[in-house]
This record gives C-alpha cells, structure tokens and sequence, in this order.
C-alpha cells in the first residue's frame, strides 16, 4: 500500500475536498501549487537519477511528459519506476495509464488535451480516481483559468499551477471568474486586485499575467469557502453556465451517479439550493427520492392526503400546513409534493434535504420537474397501499403530476381544492372528505416516525427489524425524539438538524444482532477515543458513505459513531480520521 506522509484529506464535499499538503509552510487544497513544485527533470533530458528534495516543496520526480493520445505501446515503452523517497513526492502520470507510485501526489501529464471537453475530462479524472489512493492529491498542470478551476475541483483536482493563466496574460487575454476577454475590447477592469488599481490605459500585459494569477488565486480561496460550507455544487451550478464545456463536464459528472454517490455525505446543515434544472440530477435529490421509492413504507392505515409543499421548512412549521393540519387533524397521512424533492412523508420531512432545500418558486412547473415528480410518486404509489387517496392539490402543475401518476393506475382520486389550497372552502372540502375516518395517535405518530427514519437510513425493513419486535418507547418532544426499549434503556436519538438517528451502544448493540444490514468499521485491537484514523481500519462495508452512522468493532472494544470518509476510501486510506466515536466500551 502506498504511504503517503505529507498530504492530507481534511473535509469532503461530494468529490471534492479540503486537504493539507504538509510541506515546511503547510498548504490548504484545493490549491495553486506553483510556488512548492519543483521538476526534478524530465527523463528526455535527464538521467535516471533520484532528485535531492525536502520538505520545503512537493518534488516532481523524474518523467517522461508525453504529448496527449500518445499510443499505449509507447506509452509502456516509456515507462518510469519511482524509488521511495524520504520527502514530499509528486509523480507525472499519464490519465490513460495512471498506475500507482507510492508518492503523495499526482500530476495528469495530458491534462491540456481533456480539460475543455466534457467527456474526455470526466474520462480522465475518474479513470485516475479509481486507479490512485484516495488520499494522495490530484493535481492538473498548465489548464487551471479563474473559470474553470471550481469545476476541476468539484470534480476533485487538489491542486493546479497558473501556467495557462500566465501564458494568457502574455497574450493579452484578461482572465476572470466568468469570462476571458481579449484586453484590449475591455473598456474598463472589472476587478480591484492589486494590479488593477491603475488606470486602463497603464494596464499591460504584464498586469495582465499578474490579474490573472491573482483572479485565479481568488476564485481558489472561494472554491474552498464553499467546500467547507457544503455548498460548492451550488456554485457550479451557476458557474458552469458561463462556459458551455463546463456546463457540458457538470452533466457528464451527474451521468456518472456512483462516482458522487459514494463520495457525497448523506446529511448536512447547510442550505441546498435549487434554482436551476441541474438540481433534479444532483446526488442527495437523487438518493432521497430513490430512498423515498425503495426504502420507505407506510405504516400509517389512514388515508393518504397530497399536498403542495410550502417555502417554510420544515413544511409542519408553515402556515399554510397549518391550516391543512387544522382540517385534517391526524385522520390523514399527510404527504407533501414538491420540486425538485419529488414526495415528501411527513416522517422524513426533516431528513436532509427536506427541510434544507430552497426553490424557485415560480407556481410553474417544467416539463422535467414534472416528469421528475411523477416518476417519484408513481414509485411512492406503486410502494404504498392506501383505502382513498385524497389530493388537496391546486390546479396546473400540481393537478397535471397527480393524473398522470394515476392514469395507469387503477387508483381513484378525490380533489378537494377549489382554487387555492388554502381558500375556506377548499379547507371545508378538505375536512368534509375525511370525515368519519379514525384519528392517529401521538404514539403511532412518534413510533411510525422513528421507524420510517430507520427505513430511509440503513434500509428496506430496518425500521421493524431493529424497532419492531420491542415495545418501544419515545420520550422527549418532537423532533427531539429518544427511542428506548422497554427496560427504559436508550437505543438512538432523532438528531432534528438534519432527521436522522444516532444510536447508543445498546442501539449499536441491537443494530448488529438484527437483520438490518449494519455499516461496519472493523478496526485493530484498540480502544478508540474520540476518533477513528484510517490506518487502524481493517475493512469498512462498502456501502458507508460520508455521514453515516456505524458500529466500530475490533478485538478491544466496541463503539458507534459517524463516517468521515465512505468505506471504500478508510479502507483504501493511510491517513485522516475515517469515523468519529460517539459511545465506546471496552471488551
Ligand atoms: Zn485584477
């Protein structure tokens, strides 16, 4: 296995990261890495010699740079081997052949011919991926812009130079977040770096070099702001409209599902904004809405009541669910529609992202939301049985995905929305229509919401199989709900940031004895304080994704606690913390 000492993954968003290259000065990733490469010498000119190099820079070692579609039996013909070496290392691959060396980061050598088409791009970084340790850094020489480089690291670069930047600015072409114009069309400098603060007709190519590598810089340290606010995919989604290679590159990614599923986490507290038709395609709407239709069931035996969905979040807290709270009051199982979520059961309707999307809303709705929608609900409704289905729906949008979700279906639809949902007279038809139905009770209420939580994350039937055949209790206050058994013993608490469960070692304890699948982290034979770091993993379950909840099992002790990193990487990582400890005990 690679070892890898001097870089570092710190934070993750989606394919992108937060790292530490641990050189002298430390650096913080995603980066301009110019001031701490040093070429030690390409293997045309040079012998094959092992470079003298420190900890003060990331030494390139000796390669062969070969021209981008150099064919594969020159390629081997070329072939470098790397010694191991006591300092920071980089070595120069090609993405067509990006073979392991043992250093702690990479350089793509063709990266000039991919990056500014979409599909080769995506080839080209996710054919290195899955080929280089997940905690070595990814760097691309010689194609970083002020435009582009929020797309590299969102697809996960780590590091780029400011070559292309200066080679523009020799030529006279002015570089910033969302265009490159020709210097001299530009009447004034829409920047106030320090090599603008000049007049226009001062302004030379060698300003143009220095804007450029300060625009560069700029964009970086903006790219990793969002990075650690969770909040880079939307950015890019704006961005990427000002280049159509980069719009292009953004929906390769989002045809690559399993690429940004594994590595995108299945919580957070921030925001997610859905203001444009990427969002649909984006991992957590996906993953919820797939969620929604493979894992979750019903266990209420009310009727169901559609509803639109409201700005406010948690949709319980506006007043417009309010008042279809006041004239359904507990005789339905209210479930809200929406875009770009799909359905909405109010037992998730804290879960991430239900209660931390924000939407344009506009009362139009897009051919694909529609579609979108639809889909989703005829998956909910192929899933869950109910004896009526009420939808207190308005017409257009709302009214057009109801129909066409029941056209095939033998299932009949009662409307009770005469003009706005929340007009007197919708809300009197809304009451009239389940009147006589029975009413649910706290209990079922608080017990359905914890097991439907226990669907949604760790799978089909786990709420029964790790709740059902106990009398369960919950205590505490909506949403601050504590599940215990019926010696009075806490197994998990709703966490009501982001709506999910995190369990106690007696919770951990029943997690593995039942038969929902458990996410494992089998570490050595420590007892683990505060955190777990990847080289004490032994093997993780596959299916971990950033955020999860886990048991933590070795031969001394037993805990529980959340993913840092999915599976597959602390299986494949030498460093950073893989899962943070809640509970431990000792064996
Ligand atoms: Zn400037």
């Amino acid at each position: 296995m690679a070892m890898t000492d001097y870089f570092e993954v710190l934070d993750r968003d989606g394919a992108a990261r937060i790292g530490e290259l641990r050189l002298t000065e430390p650096v913080t990733t995603p980066a301009r890495l110019d001031d701490v490469l040093v070429d030690s010498g390409s293997l045309w000119a040079a012998d094959h010699e092992i470079p003298e190099g420190d900890e003060d820079s990331l030494t390139i070692l000796p390669h062969r740079s070969l021209p981008a579609g150099t064919r594969e039996e020159v390629r081997e013909a070329f072939g470098t081997e790397h010694a191991d070496a006591e300092f920071p290392t980089a070595a120069v691959v090609a993405s067509e052949d990006p073979t392991p060396q043992g250093t702690d980061a990479y350089i793509l050598s063709d990266a000039s011919g991919f990056v500014g088409h979409g599909e080769g791009f995506k080839n080209a970084i996710i054919g290195a991926k899955d080929a280089l340790p997940a905690d070595t850094a990814l760097i691309l020489s010689g194609a970083a812009t002020p435009r582009n480089v929020a797309l590299l690291a969102y697809a996960g670069v780590d590091g780029v130079d400011a070559r292309l930047a200066r080679v523009k600015g020799s030529q006279g072409k002015y570089l910033i977040g969302d265009d490159a114009a020709f210097l001299d069309d530009l009447d004034e400098l829409p920047c106030s770096c320090p090599a603008c603060q000049q007049p226009r007709n001062e302004f030379d190519r060698e300003d143009c070099i220095d804007h450029n590598v300060a625009a560069l810089d700029a964009e970086l340290r903006r790219v990793r702001e969002r990075i650690r606010a969770g909040r880079l995919r939307d950015y890019i989604e704006g961005q990427a409209r000002h280049d159509n290679w980069l719009t292009a590159a953004l929906r390769e990614f989002d045809s690559q599902y399993q690429y940004l599923e594994t590595r995108t986490p299945v919580m957070r507290t921030s925001e997610l904004s859905a203001a444009t038709g990427d969002t649909i395609r984006r991992v957590e709407i996906q993953r919820y809405a797939e969620r929604v239709t493979t894992r979750y069931r019903n266990r209420f035996d009310n009727p169901l009541v559609l509803v639109p969905c409201s700005a406010r979040k948690p949709y319980s807290d506006s007043q417009s669910h309010g008042q279809f709270h006041d004239a359904i009051g507990y005789r339905g199982h209210t479930v809200s529609m929406t875009s770009p979520i799909g359905v909405v059961p109010p037992e998730l309707e804290l879960t991430y992202p239900a209660q931390h999307y924000d939407s344009v809303v506009t009362g139009r709705w897009s051919e694909e939301e529609k579609r979108f929608v639809v889909s989703v609900l005829e998956g909910y409704l192929d899933r869950n049985d109910y004896p009526r289905i009420v939808a207190h729906v308005p017409d257009g949008g709302y009214r057009d995905i109801v129909d066409r979700a029941v056209a095939e279906r033998d299932i009949t639809v009662e409307y009770t929305v005469d003009g706005h949902p929340t007009d007197t007279d919708s809300l009197a038809d809304l009451a009239g229509a389940l009147e006589g139905e029975l009413k649910f009770s706290k209990r079922e209420r608080q017990h359905n919401t914890v097991k439907a939580i226990a669907d949604y994350q760790f799978g089909p039937a786990a709420g029964d199989a790790l709740f059902g055949d106990i009398e369960i209790q919950t205590t505490g206050r909506y949403p601050k709900l504590q599940v215990r058994d019926s010696d009075g013993d806490q197994l998990a608490t709703m966490v009501p940031q982001y709506g999910l469960l995190a369990m106690t070692l007696a919770g951990g304890d029943r997690w593995v004895a039942s038969d929902a699948s458990t996410k494992t982290v089998d570490i050595e034979g420590f007892v683990p304080h505060g955190s777990v770091l990847a080289p004490g993993v032994v093997d993780a379950s596959e299916e971990i994704r950033p955020g999860d909840e886990v048991v933590i099992e070795g031969s001394a002790a037993f805990a529980v606690g959340r993913a840092e990193m999915s599976g597959p990487e602390m299986v494949d990582s030498t460093r950073g913390v893989a899962a943070t400890v809640r509970h431990v005990r000792d064996k």
